[in-house]
């Protein structure tokens, strides 16, 4: 059965698009043309698309139709040159997207040519300072810093959010302090790649951009938007699937989905415990889905060449951050084609955990290195404007005094019992 459309552009294919074009009475190549408007150009209103007689944009805005661009409401810049953003749907509704100039460390290692640049970079110390500027930052009046040129291409890379909240309520996380407010649509998670894309003046292909679904929300319990938003962001945005990567909390039955779909980014899953009575306690999602059933999808996981899965692992001061449990995260990785992203904890308002300190973090790598698996340390983003993993609250709401966890409830996770 046919879904119902929204009244947006955003968020339609080249079919959809093209139906719209065809029950118009248009000829089919203005679907083509609608197609590079939106989603090369980037236009935030119907009357921008210029490509298009006046009399059918009229036609389109009378039927009730609107481009469906994402409005950036806020924005906060960060000393490391991480740019959060605050962007508003129309129902009042918003997300937070966010812009890391530099990468987030995620993807060195991984093979691509965004990671090799991205480690070579890490090497240069010459100072912070000098790390801006070639980012292209300069110090504005009140320590501000300004976008004075274009980033160099390869490394920048777009964290975008899946759901307007989120319903997994991982302990250590505080986007879950807001539980679910709704899924997004496929138009909307385009829409912040595009007002951020815009903003940034920054074009795929011809710049190389890097895009992760690590933001609010579990693009897993949003499946099919999810999964229309990668198709329309690699046909129609011009973005590469390698360039780009999904993090799931484990949500297994979707894991084997994933693994069937032509188009799909590359795949990290949210470790975060090597065993199960921990991983619950940290995870509550994992008494549903528990470490035997993932570690089943992730080893059924279709690979494809020169890939691996990401396992993200955040170390929490004293509770799973112990040589034994990096002994136990290696065991259960054995023979995995495989790497490990590990974060120390990034900290906020309500959340009962210290992180690790630096030393503590090295020892865990390097007994996973020393088991043969390739582990990164994930220099933490944005930190201080609370653009870091974990930290992605609506900003009106970060102001306000922590709330109480809300009571996890059973019906959290709305997918058929296995
Ligand atoms: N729901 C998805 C994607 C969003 S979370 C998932 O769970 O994978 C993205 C990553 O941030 C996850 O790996 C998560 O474990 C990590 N994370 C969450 N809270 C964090 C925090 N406070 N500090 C560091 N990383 C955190």
């Amino acid at each position: 059965m046919a879904k119902a459309l929204t009244t947006s552009l955003l968020g339609r294919n080249r079919e959809e698009i093209s139906a719209l074009v065809s029950q118009a009475g248009e000829p089919g190549y203005r679907a083509e043309q609608i197609v590079e408007a939106v989603y090369r150009q980037r236009v935030d209103g119907l009357e921008e698309i210029s490509t298009l007689p006046f009399e059918f944009r009229e036609k389109l805005a009378a039927s009730g139709l609107t481009v469906g661009a994402a409005r950036i409401e806020k924005k906060f810049v960060s000393v490391d040159g991480t740019v959060r953003y605050l962007i508003g749907f129309g129902d009042g509704q918003s997300v937070e997207t966010v812009w890391m100039p530099e990468g987030d460390g995620g993807e060195a290692g991984d093979g691509s040519e965004a990671g090799e640049e991205a480690e070579v970079f890490s090497l240069d110390t010459s100072g912070a300072k000098a790390q801006f500027q070639r980012a292209g930052f300069d110090a504005g009046p009140q320590g501000l810093l300004h976008p004075r040129r274009k980033p160099r291409p390869g490394r920048s890379t777009i964290c975008i959010s899946s759901q307007v909240g989120c319903a997994v309520d991982c302990q250590f996380c505080l986007t879950a302090l807001l539980g679910v407010k709704r899924n997004l649509t496929a138009g909307e998670i385009v829409g912040q790649v595009c007002a951020v894309l815009k903003d940034q003046r920054v074009s795929p292909p011809e710049d190389r951009v890097n895009l992760v679904f690590m933001g609010m929300g579990e693009p897993f319990l949003n499946y099919e938007n999810f999964v229309k938003a990668a198709r329309l962001l690699v046909e129609c945005v011009g973005i590469a699937e390698r360039r780009m990567t999904v993090s799931t909390a484990g949500v297994v039955p979707r894991i084997r989905d994933f693994g069937e779909e032509r188009i799909r980014p590359k795949l990290a899953i949210s470790l975060n415990a090597p065993n199960d009575a921990l991983r619950t306690r940290l995870m509550p999602l994992n008494k549903k889905w528990n470490l035997e059933m993932l570690m089943g999808a992730a080893r059924a996981f279709p690979l494809r060449t020169r890939e691996w899965i990401t396992f993200e692992y955040v170390l929490l001061g004293g509770v799973n951050d112990h040589p034994e449990d990096a002994r136990e995260a290696a065991e259960l990785l054995r023979g995995l084609r495989c790497k490990v992203n590990l974060i120390a904890l990034n900290p906020g308002p309500g959340i009962d955990f210290t992180t690790p300190g630096a030393e503590r973090v090295a020892g865990f790598q390097e007994i996973l290195r020393t088991a043969g698996i390739p582990a990164f340390v994930r220099r933490p983003r944005g930190r201080d404007i609370y653009a870091a993993c974990g930290q992605l609250k609506r900003t009106v709401e970060i102001a306000t005094s922590p709330e109480p966890r809300p009571e996890p409830s059973s019906s959290l996770y709305p997918l058929p019992e296995e």
